[in-house]
């Protein structure tokens, strides 16, 4: 679709502060839209992503949150979007065993705001949710695509399953153009720290730099589909241009463990990840998923989408991101 098709048009994104809401940002402003972001702002630091990406003056930033169906309906009010973005979620595996309860309300319960919301503001707006392949969990099969059924194995796994069906049923029950896109692991040098490619990448920076010595991880042997979130959220844009809502699988087609991700980034800062990484049983989880790689044909037969970026390239754009800000003092 061309640029002028698009300038003018307006946009809501929750979880706009998060990694794919500041690619989203840059991707919908550069396509000439008018982009306004729900922020659920508990600190100044949350916007440290749009600031990197120099976009945090050139976004419409609302506070609110999810959880909060009235925020939601301000929100609307105020940005008239035509496209509404539900990016917003407590999106770490991890924490969702420690808080399960706020992942359920954050993650699972906040979609229905959101689709009661636009129902009731609006229902021709068109709505994504980001629902994500932890839903698929022990699916049994090697790759994975939209007719696996899911087996989450984690409290935000079980709470992006609700979401997805919700998602489905109101595309279903009141013919909402609402499209929910299933996707694999993506990254990037705005991923959080929290999450194993950039808490290597980091490390990786600080060992190099002299800072740190080792890097205790968990489990090194599952296997994950890593692409790069610049390239996906160009998915996530494609989806709503569709005359027909859908739901639509994001991948590389592609299965890397955590040890060769290790052995990659340190090896693009000439370091052996051998004499670095250290594995801690406390940082194993209490249900994993050995291995997830995701099979995106139908996006690229409906959408002409696949994703751009190797392992290789990310790795290094990672490493290096993380190199400068240690050169610079900075540890976001
Ligand atoms: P992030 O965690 O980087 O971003 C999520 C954003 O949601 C954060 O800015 C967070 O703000 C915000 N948020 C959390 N709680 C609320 C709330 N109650 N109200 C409003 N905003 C809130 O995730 P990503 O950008 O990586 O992912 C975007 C979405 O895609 C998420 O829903 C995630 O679960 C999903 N997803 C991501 C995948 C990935 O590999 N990145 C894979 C599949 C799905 P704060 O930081 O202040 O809490
Ligand atoms: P997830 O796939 O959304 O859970 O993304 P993560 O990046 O959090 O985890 C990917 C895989 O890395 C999981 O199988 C984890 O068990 C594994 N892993 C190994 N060590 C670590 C670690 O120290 N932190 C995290 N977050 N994951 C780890």
């Amino acid at each position: 679709m061309a640029a002028t098709e698009t300038r003018g048009r307006r946009a809501l994104i929750t979880g706009i502060a998060g990694q794919d809401g500041a690619y989203l940002s840059r991707l919908l402003l550069a396509k000439g839209y008018r982009v306004y972001g729900l922020l659920a702002r508990r600190s100044n630091e949350s916007l440290w992503r749009l600031r990197e990406l120099g976009l945090e003056d050139k976004v419409t930033l609302l506070v609110g949150d999810v959880t909060d169906l009235s925020s939601i309906l301000r929100a609307l009010e105020e940005a008239e979007p035509a496209e509404v973005y539900n990016l917003a979620a407590q999106s770490t595996v991890t924490k969702s065993w420690e808080l399960p309860s706020l992942t359920a309300q954050v993650t699972g319960m906040a979609v229905v705001n959101a689709l009661e919301a636009i129902r009731s503001a609006d229902p021709s707006i068109r709505f994504y949710q980001a629902s994500s392949s932890e839903m698929f969990g022990l699916a049994g099969k090697p790759v994975l695509d939209e007719t696996t059924a899911f087996h989450p194995r984690s409290p935000y796994g079980v709470a992006k399953a609700f979401g997805h069906w919700l998602t489905v049923n109101y595309r279903e029950s009141h013919g909402m153009h609402c499209s929910s896109g299933i996707l694999f692991n993506h990254e990037s040098p705005l991923r959080g720290s929290e999450f194993v490619t950039r808490k290597i990448t980091l490390a990786v920076a600080r060992i190099k730099r002299g800072r740190q010595q080792k890097l205790q991880l968990g489990n090194l042997e599952a296997k994950r589909d890593w692409g790069f979130a610049g390239d996906y959220v160009e998915a996530i844009w494609r989806m709503l241009q569709q005359e027909r809502a859908d739901d639509y699988v994001i991948a590389t087609g592609r299965g890397t463990s955590v040890r060769d991700f290790c052995r990659l980034a340190f090896a693009h800062a000439g370091l052996d990840y051998e004499r670095h990484v250290e594995t801690d049983s406390a940082l194993l989880r209490p249900a994993d998923i050995h291995a997830m790689v995701g099979n995106a044909d139908k996006a690229k037969r409906a959408l002409g989408w696949s994703a751009g970026t190797s392992l290789e390239a990310l790795v290094a754009m990672m490493v290096e991101a993380d190199l400068a800000r240690v050169d610079k003092g900075e540890a976001a």
